[in-house]
């Protein structure tokens, strides 16, 4: 079963998604650590050859067998992963990975176009939202940076990853689309697992 869970920046997807895969006894795949490997791969070396980049995601993010879990969150990264996720070669190389993990196995998937493009026939997805403000708030609270710095930073961002040509952050026709604004994490959470559960009992029957 492939639980797909889409949505912008700072809407809480990474602290859902892990919880919930958790929960359900999933494996978490985290789509936007890869973009961000490749960003880093990038920035390091200009014009990397992303189909040779060993990515490896567990507890630890992996790249050629390097621990970057730490560097891939840094603003640099943050940013350059929005550029190259725009790219056609980048995003077909990550495709092909994802769909391959995806193909066998119960997955709860976390990205931009986990429900329309990379597993549009899975059973259960959620379109994660949550008001442009409370993302960046969260955001700030979170690394500690400046709460105008980061909404200027999210709305480029948002309108990068909402207009580029390829797989375009969209809600899929049959999302459930849930907006955190004034829910807790547990909330969201608690509600994605049961819906979980209940499309589960009901593509078992
Ligand atoms: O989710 P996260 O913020 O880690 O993603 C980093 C960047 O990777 C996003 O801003 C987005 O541009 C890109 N991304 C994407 N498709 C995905 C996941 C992430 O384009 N499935």
């Amino acid at each position: 079963m492939i639980v797909a869970i889409d949505g912008p920046a700072g809407a809480g997807k990474s602290t859902v998604a892990r919880a919930v895969a958790a929960a359900l006894g999933f494996t978490y795949l985290d789509t936007g650590a890869m973009y961000r490997c490749a960003a880093l791969a990038r920035l390091r070396d200009g014009g990397s050859d992303i189909e040779t980049l060993e990515i490896e995601l567990a507890e630890t993010v992996t790249l050629n067998g390097e621990d970057v879990s730490e560097e891939i969150r840094s603003a640099a990264v943050t940013e350059m992963a929005s550029e190259v996720a725009a790219e056609p070669k980048v995003r077909a190389a990550m495709a092909r990975r994802q769909q391959t993990m995806l193909a066998s196995g119960d997955w709860v998937a976390e990205g931009r176009d986990i429900g329309t493009v990379i597993a549009p026939l899975a059973e259960l997805k959620i379109f994660l939202t949550a008001d442009a403000n409370e993302r960046a708030r969260r955001r700030a609270e979170q690394t500690g940076r400046a709460l105008d710095e980061v909404l200027a930073e999210q709305q480029q961002r948002d309108r990068r990853d909402g207009e580029r040509e390829l797989s375009p952050l969209v809600v899929a026709d049959d999302a459930i689309e849930l907006d955190t604004t004034a829910l807790s994490a547990d909330e969201v959470i608690a509600s994605i697992v049961d819906l979980a559960m209940q499309r589960s009992e009901s593509h078992s029957r």
